[in-house]
């Protein structure tokens, strides 16, 4: 079975392709010709996902699957929660969004904070939904090179290091998108696909 993830981050792809590759054929979204700009404008998690899931099935007719996550820091009131991509403005990086998170936890002693991913898949006109979470710390400095997004100030609780010194398998064994991501392939097994 052919199933399209709604994205193009060679990350992302890589860990879904890790946790349901041997289940399903993942498409991305160049695998099906897909350049556009899918809009993610809804106020949460959930509803991100469901717009971009229902973006590709309603134009190209195929079941598929997204994911959106946010990373929630207990003394930022949940900021930047589904800001997470464009927390340091819309066209900033990785480096420029963790650099702002730095710097608003300086005077913090509450280092508390979760990763959610919400996965929307629409398989036959229907929609189904996924969650993960992960608790952890922001630590006061970025450690590692591996993963993306945030992994570098992100230390999950019972670990001594951070998200971006961990091999993907280790990430996802333990992630807010591997969590998810293993109800999904719970659900397809399920369906005998
Ligand atoms: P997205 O909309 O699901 O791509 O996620 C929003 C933002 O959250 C991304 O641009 C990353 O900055 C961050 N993010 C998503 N997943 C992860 C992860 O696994 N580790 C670290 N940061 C992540």
């Amino acid at each position: 079975m052919e199933l399209v993830f709604a994205s193009n981050n060679k990350h992302k792809l890589d860990e879904v392709k890790s946790v349901i590759g041997t289940m399903c054929t993942i498409l991305s979204l160049s695998d099906i010709d897909c350049y556009d700009d899918i809009p993610e404008d809804k106020p949460d998690l959930q509803g991100n996902a469901l717009q971009k899931a229902h973006y590709i099935y309603r134009k190209y007719h195929r079941n598929c699957f997204s994911d959106d996550t946010g990373m929630e820091v207990e003394a930022l009131n949940g900021r930047p929660g589904v800001y997470s991509a464009r927390y340091a403005g819309n066209q900033h990086s990785f480096e420029d969004n963790m650099n702002k998170v730095l710097q608003e936890m300086k005077d913090h002693t509450n280092r508390n904070a979760c990763f959610r991913t919400v996965i929307a898949l629409i398989m036959e006109g229907k929609e189904y939904l996924f969650e993960g979470r992960v608790d952890g710390i922001i630590l006061y400095e970025k450690q590692g090179q591996q993963g993306f997004g945030y992994d570098p100030i992100f230390q999950p609780l019972g670990y001594d290091v951070s998200f971006a010194e961990m091999d993907m398998k280790e990430k996802n064994a333990i992630s807010h998108r591997g969590r998810a991501l293993e109800k999904l392939l719970y659900f397809l097994k399920a369906k005998n696909l």
